[in-house]
């Protein structure tokens, strides 16, 4: 099925490209581009999806990125058992009622039922805090800071979806006890700051940060912030990408977590939890990915450059196979593939040889700390690999004839351009060859995040009152509009435009949106501004949009 020539378009090649456009069916078009793109494969259990070493190798990335900035917060890592016991997790009622859906329960050992069945862990705080509670004696305890990485269950019956909405995932979660609200509340923005650091310095996914509503937050927090990814192209909805939650003393007074301070006076501590999981994966998808298949950021790409050589026999079919390659090779090609000059061409490849010079530019950049990689298969075309790197989203790729091997030079092609656009391809003298790769590397990691910043902003509308409104989320934008905020008033909402919900309440809109945009959202909220849905005083904006 693989490999078949069937025409000169380099995507002809092969007929495992994608049977969806990403416009025209975006949820069939990311469902086969996380199995053909080699990030996932489906399992039997519905819901549950393997992850393959092209995904686990962009979570390695991200978990590492992740975990030595926690460490540098002064968080600790730790391991705590899969299993709840019910008493545990039915300690905090908003907790449980908000989870309870979703628990998975063994009750069986082999054939016979469990005396007292055990929950599988949904998110851990149930199954920390009783230890917090030991751990924890005086002020010199505190701040107690933890952190693991692990895998939680939560059997969801909304469309699972790979990465987004899996029913295992992994993910880290952090908990941590203070003695002050204060010093909760400052670690609330710090770990924020930190996860908008892993959305749009390493996936280039720009995020909004904000609070979310009362009806959103998480089950038995004061609050939950949040930082939301948007997926403009083909499905025009928001994704809560990572979320902290003020858990206040909520827990603390249930799990009776208490120390004594400087004077002797027994006190609760502060808490927080906050989680980012493998749906960071799924966002940086749904956000780059394309007709042609996934696109990686180079920062987590597992392989930033592909090296391609151009045998003899296919340089004519290589270089009708992409129009835009420089203009010499399609000479370089004739000539190889002419009566006349066979003889002088096989006689120079026996000196030059595409294969070993790519195995030579692959250590250099392999040296020089590039993640790259060469193809040298030889029963598969130069074309039929193209389209092969570019559905696993490379962001690189580095062709090398006879041609370029004379010239002392490489042709190098960015997967993030479309093919003819400027810039799409270039040729770099093999002298430069390092750090010419580093900053295209830079420059494609940069221009993805521009790229995916303006189409975000293009797809928010700023709405005063209902129609408006309803416009616009009906035309799949993102909506800014002042709001009472009430759950009577977003309940409403939901009933009037199905799916249709607060995003969140977005700080910081300067920095995050563009500047006309900020500035007219910063504006226009003036102390008589009425809520769009129930005509109340509004009490702020309020991003509302569909979900996934
Ligand atoms: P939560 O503890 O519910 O706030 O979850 C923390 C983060 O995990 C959320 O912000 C989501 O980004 C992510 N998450 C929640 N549910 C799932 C799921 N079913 N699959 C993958 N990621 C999830």
């Amino acid at each position: 099925e693989v490999g078949e020539e069937e025409g000169s378009s380099p995507w002809r090649y092969t007929r495992r490209g994608l049977g969806f456009k990403k416009h025209e069916d975006f949820g069939q078009w990311y469902a086969d581009v996380v199995a053909k793109g080699e990030l996932i494969d489906y399992y039997q259990v519905s819901g549950c999806y393997i992850l393959r070493p092209w995904s686990y190798a962009i979570w390695e990335t991200i978990k590492s990125f992740l975990d030595t900035e926690i460490k540098a917060m002064g968080v600790d890592n730790a391991y705590f058992p899969l299993f709840v016991p019910e008493k545990s997790l039915s300690k905090e009622k908003e907790h449980v009622a908000g989870f309870a859906p979703e628990v998975a329960w063994v009750t069986k050992a082999g054939s016979s039922d469990l005396e007292v069945p055990v929950a599988i862990r949904p998110t851990s705080e149930t199954v920390m805090y009783p230890s917090f509670a030991k751990w924890i004696r005086g002020h010199r305890d505190l701040p107690l800071k933890l952190n693991q990485w692990c895998n939680v269950v939560r059997w969801e019956f909304k469309d699972p979806t790979p990465f987004i909405r899996s029913r295992e995932f992994l993910w880290q979660e952090g908990h941590t006890a203070f003695a002050t609200k204060e010093e909760a509340d400052a670690e609330v923005q710090e770990v924020l700051e930190l996860y908008r650091k892993v959305y749009e310095e390493l996936l280039a996914v720009p995020v909004i940060k904000g609070v979310k509503s009362e009806r959103e937050k998480f089950a038995g927090a004061v609050s939950t912030t949040t930082l939301e990814a948007f997926v403009v192209q083909g499905s025009g909805r928001g994704i809560q990408a990572a979320t902290v939650h003020s858990l206040g003393q909520k827990f603390s007074e249930i799990f009776k977590i208490v120390f004594e301070d400087e004077n002797g006076v027994s006190k609760r501590v502060w808490q927080n939890s906050w989680g980012l999981s493998t749906r960071a994966i799924g966002a940086m998808v749904m956000v780059h990915g394309d007709d042609k298949g996934l696109l990686l950021p180079p920062r987590v790409a597992p392989i930033q450059v592909i090296i391609i050589p151009i045998p003899i026999t296919s340089a004519r079919t290589a270089a009708a196979a992409t129009s835009s390659r420089s203009s010499e090779a399609p000479a370089a090609a004739a000539a190889a593939a002419s009566s006349t000059s066979s003889r002088t061409t096989a006689a120079s490849a026996a000196v030059a040889d595409p294969l070993q010079e790519c195995k030579a530019v692959a250590r250099l950049l392999q040296e020089g700390g590039i993640r790259s990689a060469t193809d040298l298969r030889e029963n598969y075309t130069p074309g039929w690999k193209y389209a092969h790197w570019e559905m696993k989203g490379v962001p690189l790729r580095i062709e090398i004839g006879l041609h370029d091997i004379e010239k002392m030079q490489v042709t190098v092609a960015r997967r993030d351009l479309e093919i003819g656009a400027e810039g799409h391809k270039s040729v770099v003298p093999k002298h430069q060859l390092l750090e010419s790769i580093r900053e295209l590397l830079n420059v494609v990691q940069r221009s993805m995040l521009e790229k995916a910043r303006q189409q975000r902003d293009a797809a928010i509308a700023v709405a005063l009152n209902w129609q408006d409104f309803e416009t616009a989320v009906q035309s799949k934008k993102m909506v800014l509009a002042p709001w009472c905020d009430e759950v009577a008033a977003e309940k409403e909402v939901q009933k009037k435009l199905k799916g249709c919900k607060t995003l969140c309440m977005p700080f910081e809109l300067q920095n995050s949106l563009h500047s006309s945009l900020a500035s007219l959202v910063l504006t226009s909220l003036a102390s008589d501004t009425k809520c769009f849905v129930t005509g109340k005083p509004a009490k702020s904006w309020g991003l509302w949009g569909r979900s996934f």
